[in-house]
C-alpha cells in the first residue's frame, strides 16, 4: 500500500514528494493536470532562490525531473472524494477507481476568481496578474490598476505603491468588503487613486495590456484608463470540493492546518495555497511540503497498525 499519497503536483506537492521518498516512504503524486501546478501558467519567476529569473514551465520541469530522479511515482488522477476507515485512507477518483494510502498530503492549490471581461484570456500572462508579490516588481515606476474592494485589494494596492508604482483601485461599488483599517490605510496613501462604481469591461494593447475600458455602473458612461497591468483581487476558489465530507475547511473553503501541516484528521496533511495562510508563494508551498512529509513519517512511526 502507498505510504504517502500526495494530491497535486505543484511546488508544494513535488517538494513533499521528494522529502517523503527520501525518507523511504512509498510515495505517489496524483495530478489531474500537468506537473508544476500554477507555475506552468507563470510567465517568469524571479523569487525562487538559486534560479535567478526562470520561466514557470522551466521551473516546473526542473522540479518534476527532480521528483522522478528521486523515485516519486507520478499518476494521473482527478480526486473526487476521500474516505477514512480505521486510519486507512481511500481516495476516490472521478473515473470511479480508487487509491488506498496510509497518509495523504493535500496540495491541490487554489484558483483566483476571474472577471471574464472582453479579451481577458488573451492578456492572462501579458499584464493581468493575481499576485502583487510575484509580479509587482516588473512594473516599477509605472501605473497599474488594482481590481476589487476586499482586504486583498487594499493591502496589495498599498504594497504595490512601496515598489514605486502608482495605483488606481477600480471597484464596482462605492462601499467595500475590506476592513475599515485596511480602507483607511489605502485612502491615506497619496499614490492610490480611486474609480468607484466602475466595472472593467475590456482589455486593450498590442501584446501586453496597455489600457482598459471601464464603465460607470449607474450612467453606463465608458472611459479608457491607461495602465501597464491589472492586478485582480476579486476572490479565491480553493480546490477543496473533494474534502467537503471531512469537515477540514474554514468558512472560505481553505483547509485549516497547524504548524505541522496536520489537518484535524490524523494522517491527513495539507500544504501550500489550499491552506489558510499568510503568503501564497512557491517557496512557502515548498516549505509546507517539506514539513508535511517529515510529519507524515512521524505519524507512520506512531501508528504501528498501519505498517
Ligand atoms: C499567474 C501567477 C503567477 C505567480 N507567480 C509567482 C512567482 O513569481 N513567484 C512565486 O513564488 N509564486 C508565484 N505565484 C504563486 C505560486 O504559483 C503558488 O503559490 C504555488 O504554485 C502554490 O503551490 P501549490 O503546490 O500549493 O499549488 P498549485 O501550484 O496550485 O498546484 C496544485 C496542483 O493540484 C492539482 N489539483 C487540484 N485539484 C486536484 C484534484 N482534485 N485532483 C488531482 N489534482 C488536483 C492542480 O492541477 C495543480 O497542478 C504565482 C501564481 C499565479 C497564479
Amino acid at each position: 500500500m502507498i505510504d504517502c499519497l500526495i494530491i497535486g503536483a505543484g511546488p508544494g506537492g513535488m517538494t513533499a514528494g521528494i522529502y517523503a521518498k527520501r525518507a523511504n516512504l512509498k510515495t505517489v503524486m496524483l495530478e489531474k493536470g500537468a506537473p508544476g501546478g500554477k507555475m506552468t501558467t507563470t510567465f517568469e519567476v524571479d523569487n525562487w532562490p538559486g534560479s535567478g529569473r526562470i520561466s514557470g514551465p522551466d521551473l516546473s520541469m526542473e522540479m518534476f525531473t527532480h521528483t522522478q530522479n528521486t523515485g516519486v511515482e507520478y499518476q494521473y488522477g482527478d480526486v473526487a472524494n476521500i474516505t477514512v476507515e480505521d486510519g486507512f485512507k481511500r481516495v476516490h477518483l472521478n473515473d470511479g477507481s480508487h487509491v488506498d494510502a496510509k497518509t495523504i498530503i493535500i496540495a491541490s492549490g487554489m484558483d483566483s476568481r476571474r472577471l471574464n471581461a472582453t479579451h481577458e484570456e488573451k492578456y492572462l500572462v501579458r499584464g493581468i496578474s493575481f499576485c502583487a508579490v510575484c509580479d509587482g516588481a516588473f512594473y516599477k515606476g509605472q501605473h497599474v490598476v488594482v481590481l476589487g474592494g476586499g482586504n486583498s485589494a487594499m493591502e496589495e494596492a498599498n504594497y504595490l505603491t512601496t515598489l514605486d508604482i502608482d495605483v488606481t483601485i477600480v471597484h464596482r461599488r462605492e462601499g467595500f468588503r475590506a476592513d475599515q483599517h485596511a480602507i483607511d490605510i489605502a485612502k491615506a496613501n497619496p499614490r492610490i487613486s480611486w474609480k468607484l462604481g466602475y466595472v472593467l469591461t475590456e482589455y486593450m494593447g498590442d501584446n501586453f495590456v496597455e489600457s482598459i475600458k471601464i464603465k460607470n455602473v449607474e450612467t453606463g458612461e465608458e472611459e479608457i484608463l491607461e495602465t501597464a497591468a491589472v492586478f485582480m483581487f476579486i476572490g479565491h476558489l480553493p480546490n477543496t470540493q473533494f474534502v467537503k465530507d471531512l469537515n477540514i475547511t474554514n468558512d472560505w473553503g481553505f483547509i485549516d492546518a497547524n504548524a505541522k501541516m496536520e489537518t484535524s484528521v490524523p494522517g491527513i496533511f495539507a500544504i501550500g495555497d489550499v491552506i489558510d495562510k499568510e503568503l501564497r508563494q512557491i517557496v512557502t508551498a515548498s516549505s509546507d511540503g517539506a514539513i508535511a512529509a517529515q510529519n507524515a513519517v512521524k505519524y507512520l512511526e506512531s501508528q504501528k497498525h498501519l505498517t
